[in-house]
């Protein structure tokens, strides 16, 4: 598959496509991002509402009752863990937030994935995540493999596609796989780019 093809097409249907999670201070996206892990971003916006108003400051949140966290985010699944990594967050951002994807990940809950979202859209650095949408439709039209994993996935589209344009084609595909080239029943008669793959 012609890469270009697809950054052509994807920049027709989503010329402004951005990150989906809300937040107002750099370190709620942190938090917000970490929460994501295994959910949609619309189940942690409705709970990163609650608990952004509850707790106004990273100081506030840094100090919170564990078990009044767990209480919030109970929705999202993973609640005991997800609690126990908002805290740790918290205080280790209490001297900013990292601008390495090295100092990033020594924080709990936050992996490549995670790390590349916030230097992206923090810090607008060239950097893309492969979360599920991103993996499947790599594999779909053909830029990556059935067997490779995030990360191999991650160094193809880094090769493959202009840094200047990696943030946005990534946010691009997020929202080419929530609705058009979905997990399930993908809408291969509407879209343009008909991979081999397509039903
Ligand atoms: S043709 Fe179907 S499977 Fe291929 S990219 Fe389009 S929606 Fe996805």
């Amino acid at each position: 598959m012609d890469i270009n093809k697809v950054i052509k097409y994807l920049n027709e249907l989503y010329p402004h496509a951005k990150c989906s999670l809300n937040y107002s201070k750099d370190y709620q996206l942190v938090i917000a991002t970490m929460l994501s892990a295994q959910t949609t971003d619309e189940s942690v916006n409705k709970v990163t509402k609650v608990l952004f108003t509850k707790y106004k400051s990273l100081k506030s949140l840094s100090n919170a009752n564990i078990k009044d966290i767990e209480r919030i985010i109970h929705p999202l699944g993973m609640y005991k863990r997800k609690a126990f990594n908002i805290l740790g967050i918290a205080k280790g951002l209490r001297n900013g937030i990292p601008h390495t994807r090295e100092e990033l990940m020594k924080l709990p809950g936050v992996g490549q994935k995670v790390a590349n979202v916030v230097l992206a859209e923090l810090y607008q650095l060239p950097y893309f995540a492969v979360d599920t949408h991103c993996a499947r439709i790599s594999k779909r039209i053909g830029i990556a493999k059935e067997k490779d994993n995030p990360k191999v996935i991650e160094e193809k589209i880094i090769k493959l596609v202009n840094k200047k344009h990696l943030i946005l084609f990534n946010h691009q595909m997020i929202e080419f796989g929530r609705n058009i080239c979905k997990a399930k029943n993908p809408e291969c008669a509407k879209c343009k780019i008909k991979c081999s793959n397509r039903v």
